[in-house]
């Protein structure tokens, strides 16, 4: 489900009643309720009383409060990359930012909103420190959240390009370039917000893979 935030296949404000998720991923109810409610700390999901889970829709003022924390936590990231980086990370970063490449040749949209949230949580695991890597992890998807919301359709907010010179300055092992880097691409991921947001009504069991061919009794 994390993954089907970051891909922008799970809009805010999806409904996700348990009886309908057990029966998409085939697991019982009980497991169901245990994941919402990681997703609910996480602040992914929202639980009303009447109305159960559904995927968070963050205010304008919580999006920006998102990306203010990146914008502190991420050139500390970068920092601590940059001086704890090895020739591994490195390559992980490069093969990560090829992929990005290939999806957009590809243009498969999916994994290029995917795979640059990722590059994100990539960089904070490399960085060493669990506490920032777990706080980036919540900050993406929350980012795709609001992106979701408020980004123009055809934005494209985090370009592999930009990936890749910060990935120089970390191999360059100059973290005040890579921190600057970092905080310039936040800017331009900010810059691309419109706060006016358009929502449509989404089908699960297309979200999760399954054909409608059956009707809807799932
Ligand atoms: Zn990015």
């Amino acid at each position: 489900m994390y993954e089907s935030v970051l891909e922008h296949r799970l809009r805010p404000g999806t409904r996700l009643p348990e009886e309908r998720l057990a029966a998409v991923f085939g697991v019982s109810r009980a497991k169901v309720r245990k994941v919402l409610a990681r997703f609910e700390h996480e602040q992914l999901i929202e639980v009303q009383p009447n109305r159960g889970a559904q995927v968070a829709e963050p205010t304008v003022e919580q999006s920006a409060d998102t990306l203010e924390a990146r914008r502190v936590i991420e050139p500390a990231i970068m920092r601590a990359l940059a001086e704890r980086a090895t020739q591994e990370s490195i390559e992980l970063l490069r093969k990560h930012t090829e992929s990005e490449y290939d999806a957009v040749a590809r243009r498969d949209k999916h994994s290029i909103i995917r795979l640059a949230g990722e590059f994100h949580n990539l960089a904070a695991d490399l960085a060493g420190n669990s506490a920032l890597a777990r706080t980036m992890r919540e900050l993406s998807a929350l980012t795709c959240l609001t992106i979701l919301l408020y980004n123009a359709p055809t934005a494209a907010a985090c370009l592999p390009d930009d990936h890749v010179h910060i990935t120089d300055a970390i191999e360059a092992g100059d973290g005040s370039r890579a921190a600057e880097l970092m905080l310039r691409h936040l800017e331009e991921v900010e810059k691309s917000l419109v706060f006016a947001p358009t929502i449509e009504e989404p089908d699960l069991e297309e979200i999760f893979g399954l054909t409608k061919t059956h009707g809807k009794g799932a």
